[in-house]
């Protein structure tokens, strides 16, 4: 089952506003990095697609290096990047990706909900918050039913 997996606002807070500018660009929060990777591990079925703007700027096989190895191994790819201002971008590169590779049920997550339409699987965090337990539990449904919870 495919998981496209956002960056900033996902594994990376965003900045509350006034807060200190976080220099160290290339780093995931830890806990949130955790609390997605315990549940990751625990399904064989997983595979995750980036689909973030981090792609643009790091390469895939650096971005790999940010997760623990054996999450890593689960990374089969990113979508691939529109051109155009499109709406809801971000699931017309997850349509992109499947159609070039083995349709699976799927699941978004991202803190903008706005890139998908209503009706979208997606998993939407809270960018000061990023990847909690709600975000979790919600995962854990999908890996083990291939659906989003009601
Ligand atoms: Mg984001």
């Amino acid at each position: 089952m495919y998981i496209f997996l956002d960056i900033d606002g996902v594994l990376v807070k965003e900045d509350l506003p006034g807060a200190e500018i976080n220099e160290d660009l290339m780093k995931f929060d830890e806990e949130c990095l955790n609390t997605f990777e315990s549940v990751i591990r625990r399904y064989e079925n997983s595979k995750i697609v980036i689909s973030s703007s981090w792609i643009e700027i790091f390469a895939l096989e650096t971005i790999k290096t940010l997760f623990s190895s054996e999450v890593a191994e689960k990374i089969m790819g990113a979508t691939p990047r529109l051109n155009q201002p499109l709406k809801y971008f971000r699931y017309h590169e997850v349509l992109d990706y499947l159609k070039q590779n083995e349709a699976e049920p799927w699941v978004a997550i991202d803190d903008i909900a706005e890139h998908f339409p209503p009706d979208a699987p997606v998993i939407v965090t809270n960018p000061y918050i990023g990847f909690d337990k709600n975000a979790a539990d919600k995962l854990e449904y999908f890996l083990a039913n291939g659906e989003l919870p009601e």
